[in-house]
């Protein structure tokens, strides 16, 4: 089996005048840990959106493991891809277990997913994944309770029960303070590492970036300035990337 998960065949997106990606292409194989960089506005929301489904591209084509990812029905795509967004896209006010039990969202009814009563085999699963990310004890607690890291957690729990190949993530440590940022990319990626994920993800930091992924690419004005293994991205490149427009 080819190991290309992710293919973007000349992707354009505008938002009226805007040019937000214009003509992009990127290919992905499978347990590729690729970090998006690049300054605010370059494109990297946009890029993860389209990939996700989320929204249509203007023009261009996206493929999942070959297959056009318009192809796919919601339920056929949420067991390819899983994106954890800026926002986490919890609900606040449920417990932490049904917020986690949402990732079997694609196979369950709307309805089912938010009764509070949780199937035996189904709270298993949940906490297996709650194990995971370290914060079991916590599963009946109201979501909103929780701090902004124990949030980020849930999160990455709802991904392991939806248990997607390729994961998504816009920002996904942008909101935490730099330790648990560290914490909570570093059980990302031994996730994603552990069961043979590939892992796309928008990183504003350039030192997480080096830490925890394989490669990089960087995004500016809609465009791939660089894409290349980590370990050879030099200062040199991170200039031009986030120096600002003159002329
Ligand atoms: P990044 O995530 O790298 O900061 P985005 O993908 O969010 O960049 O945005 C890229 C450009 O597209 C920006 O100029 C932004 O204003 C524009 N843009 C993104 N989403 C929308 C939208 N829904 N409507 C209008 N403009 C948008
Ligand atoms: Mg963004």
């Amino acid at each position: 089996m080819s190991r290309e998960v992710l293919r973007i065949e000349n992707i354009s997106k505008n938002y009226g005048k805007i040019e937000t990606l214009s003509s992009l292409s990127l290919v992905v194989e499978r347990g590729e840990m690729v970090a998006l960089i690049g300054p605010s506005g370059s494109g990297k929301s946009t890029l993860l959106n389209l990939i996700g489904h989320l929204i249509a591209a203007d023009s261009g084509n996206i493929y999942v493991e070959g297959k056009s990812i318009d192809e796919f029905n919601n339920r056929a795509l949420a067991k390819k891809i899983g994106m954890v967004r800026q926002n986490l896209d919890l609900v606040p006010q449920l417990s932490v277990i049904n917020n986690v039990l949402a990732g079997k969202l694609s196979d369950w009814s709307f309805i089912k997913s938010l009764v509070s009563l949780v199937f035996p085999m189904e709270k298993e699963l949940a906490l297996s994944a709650l194990r995971k990310v370290g914060i079991e004890d916590k599963y009946t607690q109201q979501t909103s309770k929780l701090s902004g890291g124990e949030q980020q957690r849930v999160a990455l729990a709802r991904l392991l029960v939806q248990n997607p190949d390729i994961v998504l993530a816009d920002e996904p440590v942008s909101s935490l303070d730099p330790a648990r940022a560290e914490d909570v990319l570093s059980l990302m990626s031994s996730i994603a590492r552990e069961e043979n994920k590939t892992l796309v993800a928008s990183i504003h930091s350039v030192e997480y970036a080096r830490k925890f992924f394989t490669r990089v690419v960087g995004l500016r004005n809609g465009r791939i300035e660089f894409d290349m293994p980590t370990e050879k991205l030099t200062e040199r490149e991170l200039q031009i990337l986030y120096s600002l427009e003159v002329g």
